[in-house]
């Protein structure tokens, strides 16, 4: 079935309207609200100047603004450009020049960042909100009392022309018919890639390519799609993963959605007990921190039933220890940027296989190929590059016609995953293609012996990268987190490896430190690392 993205909402709001689209601190909003206040700033944006096709930036955090914006962006005809609010300089003019995007929503407390690069930025307009804004009065009340005394509370340069509150896209209340809009031509969003291992790229997504994708999530979701549910909003909007499995996905199903705009272990806690949870999509790294939390005995967590967990490795050990705190299933799967995002899951019936990523949606084609080679299917056992082939695979990248060819080749996405299918036709990850590394003249995957790292018991995270040798090309090293409290040496972690893996594999230099460098949704940045050691060898 083909439609644009925002039919979604319009369902949501036709069949259930009364239930809470939105549940945040003590603010609630229906469907219905949600649909009307977007369609209002739908309006209100192209009366702005927005038109078909154009790109506007939403700079802002997970809060019920972002829901309502992304909406009304795409109902004005708009493509979605999803700025990082933790952005600095350098990433917010690459993100905003390679896209194009003129128009910016945004949040006060990003201004100081933006007011000296308005020139080199070019954006025309830019409505601003705060936390508060347009929200139930007790909170707003709050809100501006707990800024005035912080000294955040900043008298901003509307000017009604350039810089524009927030409130003056909610003005009015006619009901804004929709432009017209081509479901597999025109683009939803403009997403920008993680950037884990290099220069974060913009990827066009069409409103058929979102909204397959989560019809294919649903799909597998089967009856349990039926429940009332309640999704925990964690992951960031700004990333394609948290905007499928915490905005539209959630939206399809009619469920609540809770945001959350900044991760804060205690926060989260206390929210899954408040607002009772159903549907918790993570990322290994946000399971891993809130079971090391010492208070976690302390809260209920039992509301949640479905873990879907994506976007990086998720250790063996500690999916285990998830489900044993919880009680909730975790589906592992598996998705890229460039997909919109999910392309492989663990069935919720059926057998899933904890460590795979699961299969593919029934739509999707997915093959392991030679990673030199490529078109030809590998059999079942044999390692090679993932491909998959979808109707959410994207249209390609933006401005960039030999990194899409290199990618898109015959209709075919290069993952640039190195995966293995099993006999059962599941698929499990083996590593990253730009990860793998040679030592000795043997490849390493580097994520195996993460995992053997990560099953000693005072490793709190751990990952190896291939490190420049003076001699020997590359070599092994560990940096590892320990768990605080504990005392570990470099002799024991050795030791430790040696004992389960070959010794080509164990590493050589280990360097323990207090935490990794991460992107957004968690995934440790292998790249900075190695960058570092060169650094110190020049
Ligand atoms: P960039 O492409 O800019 O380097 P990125 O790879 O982080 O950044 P994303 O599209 O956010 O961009 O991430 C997709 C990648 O995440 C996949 O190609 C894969 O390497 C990894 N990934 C996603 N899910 C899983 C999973 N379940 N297990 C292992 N790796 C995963």
């Amino acid at each position: 079935e083909t439609y644009p993205l925002f039919t979604l909402l319009d369902r949501a709001a036709e069949r259930t309207p009364r239930r809470t689209a939105i549940a945040f601190r003590n603010y609630r909003i229906s469907y219905a609200k949600l649909r009307q206040l977007a369609e209002v700033m739908a309006a209100n944006l192209r009366a702005q100047g927005v038109r078909r096709g154009d790109k506007v930036s939403i700079m802002l955090p997970n809060l019920p603004q972002t829901v309502i914006a992304f909406w009304a962006v795409l109902k004005a005809g708009g493509v979605v450009v999803m700025t990082n609010p933790l952005y600095m300089e350098k990433e917010l003019v690459h993100q905003i020049h390679d896209s194009g995007a003129r128009f910016m929503i945004a949040l006060d407390l990003v201004w100081p960042k933006i007011e000296p690069l308005r020139d080199k930025l070019g954006i025309d307009k830019y409505f601003l909100t705060r936390i508060g804004d347009g929200l139930a009065f007790p909170l707003n009340f709050l809100y501006a009392f707990k800024a005035k005394r912080e000294g955040t509370w900043r008298d901003l340069p509307f000017d009604g022309r350039h810089v524009l509150p927030w409130k003056s896209l909610l003005k009015g209340k006619t009901r804004h018919s929709t432009t017209t809009c081509s479901p597999t031509e025109d683009l939803a969003v403009l997403q920008y890639t993680g950037g884990t291992t290099g220069i974060s790229k913009g990827v066009m997504l069409t409103h058929h390519n979102m909204s397959v994708n989560v019809q294919q999530i649903t799909t597998i979701l089967g009856d349990a799609r039926d429940m009332d549910h309640c999704f925990l909003g964690l992951m960031p909007y700004f990333h394609v993963y948290g905007l499928t499995t915490c905005l539209t996905l959630p939206t399809a199903l009619a469920a609540t959605i809770v945001p959350f705009p900044r991760y804060v272990p205690r926060d989260v806690l206390v929210g899954i007990q408040k607002h009772k949870p159903t549907i918790f999509p993570g990322a290994p790294s946000i399971y891993i921190s809130l079971m090391q939390q010492k208070e976690v005995g302390d809260y209920d967590l039992t509301s949640i039933r479905y873990c879907i967990s994506g976007s990086a490795p998720m250790p063996v050990e500690h999916i285990k220890r998830f489900r044993e705190l919880t009680g909730a299933q975790v589906i592992e799967g598996f998705g890229l940027t460039e997909a919109s995002p999910v392309t492989h899951l663990n069935p919720i019936h059926g057998v899933s296989k904890t460590g795979s990523i699961g299969i593919p949606f029934p739509d999707t084609e997915a093959r392991i190929v030679d990673m030199e080679v490529g078109q030809v299917p590998l059999p079942a056992g044999k390692v090679g590059e993932l491909i998959i082939r979808g109707p959410q695979v994207m249209k390609g990248y933006w401005n960039r016609p030999d990194e899409t060819a290199n990618t898109l080749r015959n209709g075919w996405l290069y993952t640039g995953d190195i995966a293995i299918m099993d006999e059962d036709g599941y698929f499990t990850i083996v590593d990253r293609k730009k990860d793998m590394f040679l030592v000795g003249g043997y490849n390493v995957y580097p994520r195996e012996i993460d995992e053997v790292l990560h099953e000693h018991p005072k490793i709190k995270e751990a990952v190896t990268v291939g490190v420049p040798h003076p001699t020997r090309g590359e070599m092994i090293k560990a940096f590892v987190v320990v768990k605080p409290g504990e005392k570990l040496t470099k002799a024991e972690v050795v030791a430790h490896c040696r004992e389960k893996l070959a010794s080509y594999k164990v590493p050589k230099q280990v360097e323990f430190r207090d935490d990794l460098p991460k992107t957004v949704v968690g995934k440790v940045l292998r790249r900075i690392l190695r960058t570092e050691e060169e650094e110190k060898l020049k």
